[in-house]
């Protein structure tokens, strides 16, 4: 755990989230500033601080695996989503704590600003 790491508190339990799916070592939550209409996070509970310093392939695999749970419960398998992650300063990643950004339920453009 990173001190006063938010995702870190938000996996502990002491900020509350809407929790949306959990798997023995991730958790997904809603975005609190949503930029569609489903856009969840999907964070591993172990602090890491990017997709920098995972090293950790089965980790990477149960991360994407509720990734599939999410979008099937969300029912935007079919329609279509996008799986962002943002890393360090040009990736515009404001948390550094390691998380996929799920989005969905709207057409998305592309490319990225
Ligand atoms: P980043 O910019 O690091 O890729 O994404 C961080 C995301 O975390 C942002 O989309 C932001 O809205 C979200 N976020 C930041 N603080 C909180 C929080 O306390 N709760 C939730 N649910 N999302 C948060
Ligand atoms: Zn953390």
């Amino acid at each position: 755990m990173a001190e006063g790491c938010i995702f870190c508190r938000i996996a502990r339990g002491e900020i509350p989230a809407t929790i949306v799916a959990e798997s023995a070592s991730s958790i997904a939550f809603r975005d609190i500033g949503a930029q569609a209409p489903t856009h969840i996070l999907v964070i591993p509970r172990a602090h890491v601080a990017s997709l920098n310093q995972l090293d950790d392939a089965i980790l990477l695999a149960d991360m994407f695996s509720l990734v599939r749970r999410v979008v099937g419960a969300e029912r935007i398998a079919d329609s279509g989503y996008r799986v962002v992650v943002n890393t360090n300063a040009d990736g515009g990643q404001s948390v550094h704590h390691l998380h996929l950004h799920v989005l969905g339920g709207r057409a998305l453009s592309w490319p990225p600003g």
